[in-house]
């Protein structure tokens, strides 16, 4: 056993850091898929479902050796860090970059260049900046709209009666491709009646748009019952990495 913090030649300590870090990051992945399984059988889906973890706040280490877990999709929420974490990955080519933080339009150019998906677009203003920057870049991007679910919105998002005109704006832009929507559910309220709100208005979505049957709801402390309201995607970030001060 090597102590806590000691340094032996070679660089073996940070070797043993980095395996024990994987160990814990296999475990944690192990128990969410755990869950996954579960909510699923409870929910009798056997349709595709997509993780996406969340490694904002976390080094470029992380996201590798998540990948060599066999990772295929992770969301960031803040273009600086996603730009520079990004840009130091070994294994970037392995992953889907899902942008999920709130997005301003003179940031869309930027993470236009990287984002294979954009979940957090909440206004056509965003999808105008989006759609040029992706232009500009030569890339076509999945886009979801992101849906208030809390009433005076709070955690982001369109208010849910403009949903579908903002949904009618990114497929009718050059580079984007409709895929369906996003949510966060209100904080300390049940998640259940929010996200059956989330299915209806990509029901109502889907009816002239047959393709974008994304369903992007679900984190850390409510995947059971987005995966039970027909959830596409999760976006699970400290279930698998831990909180961000109890990592520092
Ligand atoms: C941080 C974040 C998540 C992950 O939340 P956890 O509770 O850590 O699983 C999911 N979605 C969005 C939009 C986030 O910002």
């Amino acid at each position: 056993m090597i102590p806590d913090g000691s340094v032996t030649p070679g660089g073996s300590a940070d070797t043993h850091d980095l395996e024990r870090r994987r160990r814990d990051l296999e475990l944690n992945l192990s128990a969410v898929h755990d869950r996954i399984e579960r909510a699923r059988r409870d929910a009798g889906r056997t349709d595709e479902l997509t993780l996406v973890v969340v490694t904002k706040f976390f080094p470029a280490s992380d996201v590798d050796l998540l990948a060599g877990l066999g990772v295929t999709d992770i969301g960031e929420s803040r273009d600086q860090e996603a730009t520079a974490k990004l840009e130091s990955l070994a294994r970037r080519a392995d992953l889907r970059v899902h942008f999920i933080g709130q997005l301003q339009s003179n940031k869309a150019g930027s993470v236009a260049r990287y984002a294979d998906v954009v979940q957090s677009v909440d206004r056509a203003k965003v999808v105008r900046a989006l759609d040029r920057g992706a232009c500009a870049a030569g890339r076509v991007l999945d886009v979801t709209v992101q849906v208030a679910l809390a009433d005076g919105g709070g955690r982001g998002g369109v208010p849910v009666d403009q949903a579908e005109a903002l949904a009618d704006a990114v497929a009718g832009s050059t580079s984007l491709r409709l895929r369906g929507v996003m949510a966060v559910a209100p904080l300390g309220g049940d998640q259940h009646p929010a996200f059956a709100r989330l299915r209806e208005v990509s029901d109502g979505i889907r009816t002239s748009h047959p393709d974008a049957t994304w369903i992007s709801a679900g984190m850390s402390g409510d995947l059971e019952a987005a995966v039970a309201h027909g959830a596409t995607h999760l976006r699970v970030g400290s279930a698998i990495l831990g909180s961000r001060l109890s990592h520092r």
